[in-house]
């Protein structure tokens, strides 16, 4: 009985031929054949790798643009020109790999998408839900810590290394993956004439983007951030990785402006800009503005999917309050639930929090921030107060975000 105990139940090696056994009730399991027995259930679940590379895809098993955005509504309020952009790109990107697979000899080209939104908007948020929903690998860079080869910062190509680490390293699987580069403005070019000094973060950076946007044979490092001659590179086909870029790019709107006005030619033209709605411009964005904007015209050509985000109103605001599957109030409500405590809240102080985010200039993001404050002094009380229900009253938001207020005038 002693012996069968030190010794694996599934491959009956003993204890110190392996690196790990892990005892049950009646048997054992080493460290290697839990490995194998993953990647058994991993196969039957079909999220292992199919032979070809590629996470398995199969035609009527893939996600539709409508079911796609509506699982995207359930998460981002409101958005939806760029939800329905979004959902068939990602649909289409399916399709082209499985088209591949099948190797159909018309070629679907690849449409890159870029957001365009302010800050605080949920672009990421999009990119992250839609991520969930994802049947390939995805990973969210940042733009603004590019630089060009020889400078400090990150090369390009470490942009596709999180990818290849969210493929555990399987180079065929990254290659069909999505990339979502975020703050994609910061690598606009700064002046009309980059050649009076080196702009090191701006045209070159997207010379070396458009590289991996088009599709070409890159070599990554495998750890990330900068190249050295000691390090091994892995050789990555940036063909059919598609990519979703997101920027605020803040000012374009006046650009937009401009040349709406500007074609402003002849009495068709005018009728044409009659129907301007002047609160959002973003509404018109089109490839012109992200040239005006300073971005090279050979990106812009590589980011056939253009779309918007719209500002939140108040509206909007209210509803991320409370609305989304993990909004704000009802996470704030789980927390308490954990301590067996009711919370709940007078509906004034929504619109009270909403007011504030708008007050303090701080939009989505200030929810967040508002809410914590008002909670922060009941979340610490509660879990040994003995109570079972907790009412944030108007009142008490109010006081609490007063002192806060306070608090921050002696500091500043
Ligand atoms: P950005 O457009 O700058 O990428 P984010 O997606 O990071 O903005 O949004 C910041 C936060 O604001 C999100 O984590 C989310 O809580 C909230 N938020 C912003 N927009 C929305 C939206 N449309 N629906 C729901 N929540 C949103």
């Amino acid at each position: 009985m002693a012996k069968q105990i030190d010794k694996c139940s599934f491959c009956s090696r003993n204890r110190d031929q392996v690196e790990l056994l892990i005892s049950g009730v009646t048997g054992n399991i080493c460290n290697e054949c839990v490995e194998r027995a993953y990647e058994m259930v991993r196969d039957i679940k079909g999220q292992q790798k199919d032979g070809k590379g590629g996470f398995a895809l199969n035609k009527t098993d893939l996600p539709k643009p409508k079911e796609i955005k509506t699982f995207l509504d359930s998460y981002v309020i409101g958005q939806d020109e760029a939800k329905k952009f979004l959902s068939v790109s990602v649909y289409n990107h399916y399709k082209r790999l499985l088209q591949q697979d099948a190797g159909d000899d018309v070629e679907i080209e690849k449409s890159n998408i870029l957001l365009v939104g302010s800050t605080g908007t949920g672009k990421t948020l999009l990119a992250k839900t839609i991520a969930r929903k994802l049947h390939v690998p995805f990973t969210i860079v940042d733009a603004t810590v590019l630089t060009e080869a020889g400078y400090v910062g990150e090369d390009i190509e470490s942009i596709l290394t999180r990818l290849l680490q969210v493929a555990d390293y399987d180079v065929p699987s990254a290659e069909r993956g999505i990339v979502f580069i975020d703050e994609m403005d910061k690598i606009a070019r700064k002046g009309d004439n980059p050649s009076i000094t080196r702009d090191v973060s701006g045209e070159g950076v997207q010379q070396g983007l458009l590289k991996l946007l088009e599709g070409s044979v890159v070599n990554v490092p495998p750890q990330g951030g900068r190249k050295h001659p000691d390090q091994k590179m892995i050789a990555v086909d940036t063909k059919n990785i598609l990519f979703i870029c997101g920027g605020a790019f803040e000012g374009i709107e006046k650009k937009i402006a401009n040349r709406l006005n500007t074609k402003v030619v002849g009495y068709g033209a005018l009728k044409a800009t009659e129907h301007v709605d002047r609160s959002n411009f973003l509404q018109y964005i089109a490839p012109q503005d992200l040239r005006s904007f300073g971005l090279i015209p050979e990106i812009i050509g590589r980011l056939p999917v253009l779309t918007y985000l719209n500002p939140l109103d108040r509206n909007a605001l209210r509803q991320i309050l409370t609305e989304p599957k993990n909004s704000i109030i009802k996470q704030y409500t789980k927390l308490f639930e954990m301590d067996e405590v009711e919370l709940s809240f007078e509906p004034e102080v929504f619109d009270y929090i909403v007011d504030k985010a708008i007050e303090f200039g701080l939009g989505a993001r200030g929810l967040r921030s508002i809410s914590e404050t008002i909670i922060m002094d009941a979340m610490y009380e509660t879990p040994t107060s003995g109570k079972k229900t907790f009412k944030i009253t108007l009142d008490f938001a109010q006081k609490k975000v007063d002192v806060m207020s306070a608090v921050r005038l002696k500091r500043a």
